[in-house]
């Protein structure tokens, strides 16, 4: 019996990326991707992990307890050097819940005003969890190594993208293409590193 697959996440950008990402799978094994946007609303659970991949797994457990389908989730943020490591696990709800995307880019670039060129280092890290009616899950995690700009440029993707150029590029990752970004994005990676795993899992 085909395998339905919920992409646990309430973000419309991870929903379409991840939706591109495990396509592979409906055309290989005619796994049926939903998104949760497709839901009646569920409560999201409460995200007190400290790592990225706990919150990846309490956000997969949950979605796939009260949904009782196989469900994938990411926990993702940007991680800067030279503000110790912040936004991090905190990069959805950074400066509190009144901003949005474009309200948390400009308060990080206002943070780091006073931050040199050489010293804009940042990351992009992705963990991904996959849950379903067994104890078992699965976990992958990806990076992407890059600079924070001085202002925003681009309007694809979302998030902190128009800020973030990764290594080896001119363009932020907003001024990329849905390939480009996907072929090297933490996000991608992540999600490659596990579709081996799925295989196995949905086989
Ligand atoms: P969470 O994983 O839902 O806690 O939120 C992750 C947050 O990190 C997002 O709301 C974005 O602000 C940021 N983020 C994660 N991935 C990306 C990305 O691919 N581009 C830009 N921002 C991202």
């Amino acid at each position: 019996m085909p395998h339905t697959i919920l992409i646990a996440t309430q973000n419309l950008g991870k929903i379409a990326e991840m939706r591109r990402m495990l396509r592979i799978l409906t055309s290989d094994l005619g796994v049926n991707l939903v998104g949760l946007d497709a839901l009646p609303k569920i409560e999201p659970p409460e995200e007190n992990g400290t790592t990225f991949i706990e919150n990846a797994t309490i956000k997969a457990r949950y979605y796939a307890d009260a949904t009782q389908m196989i469900a994938i989730a990411d926990d993702s943020g940007l991680v800067v050097d030279a503000l110790r490591g912040a936004p991090g696990v905190l990069s959805a709800r950074y400066g509190g819940h009144g901003l949005d995307d474009a309200g948390r880019t400009a308060l990080l670039l206002h943070n780091m005003h006073d931050i040199p060129d050489s010293e804009r280092d940042a990351r992009f890290v992705c963990a991904v969890c996959v849950a379903g009616n067994s104890a078992e899950t699965l976990t992958a995690e990806g990076t992407v190594e890059g600079n924070i700009t001085r202002a925003p440029r681009g309007n694809n993707g979302f998030g902190y993208d128009p800020v973030f150029v990764p290594v080896g590029e001119t363009r932020t990752t907003a001024e990329l293409t849905e390939h480009e970004k996907d072929s090297i994005s933490h996000r991608g990676r992540a999600i490659r590193a596990l579709i081996p795993d799925l295989y196995e899992m949905l086989r």
